[in-house]
């Protein structure tokens, strides 16, 4: 039977062997999507999420080139949607931990787009918005979108802010211009999150089989919820250290 209760929006970004903080393995992510289907949980696509109960929706961020080449044939033999969250610029210089990866080219962006794979905008060069002047944030985000029209001839209605980070005023430009942004708050959905700033899982934190395997049962959502007071101690932790006056 399927689980009844909200769904939830479940983050990838690379699929590789590297054991990063940004990787899970190949063997695993096919024996995931295979759970999901033992486990009777439809996959939908993220434009349909809030409408299904106990539905799980595929997000990747930053159109890493494995997800072309370890993702894509997974979620193929097994009929699942996906969103694809790609940059339109360059941008390979400030993604972090996982910047020597390769990332998609148009032609595969258009490939997987043929495919039931939906490309949404996740800005031009991958900037953390709230840093730039607002303007400068929103140009960011608009450029990713036509640009993703421009390039393969089918709109970007979905966006994720890169590191999550935004806000009201970010979030009411992305209201106007999409159909749903997404953020990096660790929850399952709810009927009251704001369609411009929906939850997600990060699949980091649901690497051991048995937590992915009971998803939306009680005892994974009470682990959620502690891992998300943890991180959200340690962000404040952070912010505390960076708001530390200079001497
Ligand atoms: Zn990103």
């Amino acid at each position: 039977m399927p689980p009844k209760g909200t769904g939830a929006i479940l983050t990838y970004h690379s699929i590789d062997q590297s054991g990063s903080v940004l990787s899970i393995a190949p063997e695993l992510f096919a024996w995931q999507m295979s759970s999901l289907s033992r486990a009777g949980i439809p996959v939908v696509p993220l434009k349909d999420i809030r409408n299904h109960q106990g539905a799980v929706a595929l997000t990747f961020d930053d159109a890493y080139r494995n997800f072309y080449t370890e993702a894509l044939p997974v979620l193929r033999r097994f009929t699942y949607s996906a969103t694809v969250f790609a940059i339109s610029g360059e941008g390979r210089a400030q993604l972090g931990p996982g910047s020597s990866l390769p990332l998609m080219t148009w032609d595969e962006l258009g490939e997987a787009s043929r495919c039931n794979i939906e490309i949404g905008a996740h800005t031009v060069g991958h900037p953390r918005l709230t840093s730039l002047p607002f303007e400068q944030a929103c140009e960011e985000i608009a450029e990713s979108q036509q640009e993703i029209r421009r390039r393969l001839g089918v709109p970007a209605d979905s966006f994720a802010y890169p590191y999550g980070d935004s806000s009201p005023a970010l979030r009411d430009f992305v209201r106007e211009r999409f159909a749903q942004g997404v953020g990096v708050r660790l929850d399952y959905l709810a009927e009251e999150d704001d369609r411009a700033d929906l939850p997600r899982l990060d699949v980091y934190y649901l690497q051991k089989q048995k937590l992915f395997a009971s998803l939306f049962s009680a005892g994974v959502r009470r682990y959620i919820q502690l891992r998300r007071a943890a991180r959200e101690l340690r962000d404040h932790a952070n912010f505390l250290q960076r708001s530390r006056p200079l001497r």
